[in-house]
């Protein structure tokens, strides 16, 4: 039997570069993980993802020749196809980065390139919660709200490769517009951001002793606002639940457009499942179509940090082996 097939996967963020050497079944082999230092400009970046590479690749003990494809998973939109990221305003100075095929020409095996949570949803898909399945959605609420959608299979990406905004619909039409230029979108009321928004809003008008010390101590946000509605603090604990409600209604709408076999719920909300996630469940399910609601199950992602580059390694790996088949075939 032939060895499994190698990909190296790297996920560039604002902060950090992390380059997985992953296997075709799902197992780590080496990694390496280092700074992006986003503010030395495009050049230097791409030269850490390089040597970041290499490095993983050591780790494994695999030549870079043994990798059969690379993937890497961008913070912004990418045209899937021609390996390029379009835009990332995390990263300075990167506007229509041909990054795929560059990474090709210098390091050698084909290179591909998808959006972060595109890349995320795939991976738990692939090999974390949602394996398996044939329709499942992921979101990611952290600082932001995103996500991606698996239908039958496969990422859908629409017609620009934009699909799967699942943060920024409007959940509250009333509401201030967001720079999305949505009003009251997803968002705006239920990320990690609007729960510490709200939390320091109380603390400041003095409706909560607890989250007041918090703020008084130099830390409070969403985690710390989850943590004073643990220990029974009343006004946390209305914060978190008028998110849920928000998050509710998103998960509804997804619900009754999608009809997906499982909601799979990634970032900093998988931390405090039980005061945001689960409430918002309740009240999707109650919301939603009877059928699909009764089908669909909400689950954590299970990858953790690394839904993203498990995501690539795969996309990257199929990616390379259609590419590979006309010629194959040839033979
Ligand atoms: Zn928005």
């Amino acid at each position: 039997m032939s060895n499994p097939r190698v990909a190296a996967a790297i996920d560039l963020g604002g902060t950090k570069i992390r380059t997985l050497v992953v296997d075709e079944t799902g197992r780590i082999l080496g990694v390496d993980q280092r700074p992006t230092r986003a503010a030395d400009g495009r050049e230097p970046v791409i030269g850490r993802i390089i040597e970041s590479v290499h490095e993983a690749c050591a780790v494994a003990g695999v030549r870079i020749d043994e990798v059969a494809a690379i993937g890497v998973d961008v913070p912004g939109p990418v045209d899937f196809d021609a390996g390029i990221l379009l835009e990332a305003p995390n990263l300075h100075d990167w506007t229509n980065v041909a990054l795929g095929p560059i990474l090709s020409e210098r390091l050698g095996p084909p290179t591909f390139v998808e959006n972060d949570a595109n890349a995320a949803a795939y991976g738990e898909f692939r090999f974390g919660a949602g394996r398996g399945l044939r329709h499942m959605l992921y979101i990611t609420v952290s600082t932001g709200i995103g996500g991606g959608i698996i239908i039958d299979g496969k990422l859908y990406r629409g017609a620009d490769g934009t699909a799967g905004e699942m943060g920024h619909i409007t959940v509250e039409p009333s509401a201030e517009r967001h720079s999305c230029g949505m009003h009251g979108c997803l968002e705006m009321l239920a990320s990690g951001t609007a729960i510490g928004n709200a939390a320091r809003a109380a603390a400041q008008e003095g409706r909560s002793p607890m989250l007041t010390r918090a703020l008084a101590d130099g830390m409070l946000t969403a985690k710390e606002c989850y943590d004073a509605a643990k220990a029974g603090d009343p006004v946390a604990a209305e914060i978190l639940a008028t998110a849920a409600r928000y998050l509710g209604i998103g998960l509804a709408n997804y619900i009754n457009i999608f009809n997906p076999e499982m909601i799979v719920i990634g970032g900093g909300a998988s931390n405090m499942f039980d005061l945001l996630v689960e409430p918002a469940w309740t009240a999707a399910t109650s919301m939603a179509f009877a059928r699909p609601a009764q089908s669909c199950r909400i689950a954590r992602a299970e990858l953790g940090g690394d839904s993203g580059a498990f995501g690539m390694a795969a996309l990257a790996l199929e990616g390379s082996h259609h590419a590979a088949l006309p010629s194959a075939a040839l033979t």
